[in-house]
């Protein structure tokens, strides 16, 4: 967790304190990073643990802000173990425009197959959480990401590798669309 948390600044798909990670230790057990912090410095010790009424059960730290939209991840999709917010900078364009990213590779479409846009909602709110549910709830259980209006991304997979690749994917196809929609002349 603490390395991919790292990974996560490093690749710059956060910045400052933006951004969380969390993952299902079990049904009613989850792990996830604390408010406020800087995902580029956290360390195995830092992480909190929840149960899926966002009770903490670790003897210190508070979780997340973001830890309901988190859980409300888990309970829709019984597959996903980990759970990646990012700001990713052109996946946020994208949200900022309230356009959904075109999925211009292969890779994309075979592994994003779509990233669905979720309307705004403040981040941390009850509204927020429950746009990502109904929206999870109108989409194919193959997606692995969605896009927050004005926000950013949430990607999410079986295991933390998978979640990441998928946070960093989205990422890589918005800044591929975005310039891919320059004017080019042909040769
Ligand atoms: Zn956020």
């Amino acid at each position: 967790m603490a390395y991919f948390s790292n990974l996560i600044y490093n690749r710059g798909l956060v910045g400052s304190s933006g951004g969380n990670i969390s993952y299902k230790l079990s049904d009613d057990k989850f792990l996830i990073s604390p408010t406020n912090s800087c995902l580029g410095r956290l360390s195995y010790r830092d992480f909190i643990i929840i149960d899926e009424n966002l009770n903490v059960l670790s003897k210190k730290g508070k979780p997340s802000k973001e830890s309901s939209l988190h859980i409300a991840v888990y309970r829709k999709r019984q597959d996903v173990h980990c759970v990646i917010h990012t700001h990713s900078i052109f996946a946020t364009i994208f949200s900022v425009k309230e356009m959904k990213i075109p999925m211009v590779t292969v890779s994309a479409k075979l592994k994003l197959v779509e990233t669905p846009l979720v309307g705004y909602a403040n981040p941390g709110s009850t509204e927020l959480k429950e746009k990502v549910e109904s929206k999870l709830y109108e989409v194919n259980d193959k997606v692995c990401s969605l896009l927050l209006c004005n926000h950013g991304v949430i990607a999410f997979g079986s295991n933390i590798e998978q979640a990441f690749n998928a946070a960093e994917l989205v990422e890589d196809t918005a800044k591929i669309a975005y310039f891919s929609t320059f004017p080019f002349k042909s040769a």
